[in-house]
């Protein structure tokens, strides 16, 4: 299996081509086709397996083709959400990496940097927003960001993100999503609240286990 088999577009087979990505991982390649069909998913992976580039591949290509919309502010249509300012911006510089051949904006809101720089970053429009969830409840809270036309959420590192005590700022972030979307769901362990998490937030997901 190749990256051309999986039916990515050119901008990003050239992208993966200049990180000497030469095939996909297997969760790559059991997450990537139903994530382009629109499935909602349920993805059981530890980090190092891939999982960055299994999610953020097709919401680039999704994204990159629907038309864009000339003379309005560009709205959030992706919102991924991860429990560690690392791991925040470690998944930042995987999209622009994959997303340097579209017209793509991204995003990074974490804690513990001066506000402003972020606040102007998203005044001028983005179409993906990576955050951990408290700087993002700040910044809502302050009428800085509009979910609105969120279209695909991601919730990276969801059991770690419960264990940080994120669960209450989660719920209310994903209260102020549509509630039409496709949900991404990442998890490495499955204690009862995720299960319950999972049911909640997702319709039929497709289940990937690495
Ligand atoms: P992740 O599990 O998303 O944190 O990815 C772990 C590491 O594997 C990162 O350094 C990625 O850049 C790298 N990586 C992801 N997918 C591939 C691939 N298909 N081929 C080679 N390296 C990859």
């Amino acid at each position: 299996m190749n990256f051309e088999q999986l039916n990515l577009i050119p901008p990003i087979l050239k992208a993966l081509a200049q990180e000497n990505y030469t095939k996909p991982t297997p969760i790559q390649e059991q997450a990537i086709p139903p994530v382009l069909a629109g499935r909602d998913l349920f993805g059981c992976a530890q980090t190092g397996t891939g999982k960055t580039a299994a999610f953020s591949l097709p919401i680039i290509q999704l994204l990159s083709e629907q038309q864009p919309r000339p003379n309005v502010p560009r709205p959030i249509r992706s919102l991924i959400l991860t429990p560690t300012r690392e791991l925040a911006i470690q998944i930042y510089d995987n999209i622009r990496a994959y997303s340097r051949f579209t017209r793509l904006r991204s995003v990074v809101i974490v804690g513990g940097v001066s506000q402003r720089a972020q606040e102007q970053q998203l005044e001028q429009g983005t179409d993906i927003l990576i955050a951990t969830p408290g700087r993002l409840i700040d910044l809502m809270n302050q009428g800085f960001v509009d979910l609105r036309h969120v279209q695909i959420l991601v919730l990276d590192e969801a059991d770690r993100m419960l264990d940080m005590g994120f669960i209450h700022d989660m719920k209310r972030i994903i209260a102020k999503l549509p509630a039409k979307r496709q949900t991404l769901f990442f998890s490495a362990t499955l204690p009862p609240e995720i299960t319950k998490l999972v049911d909640s937030l997702l319709t039929s997901p497709v289940k990937v286990e690495i």
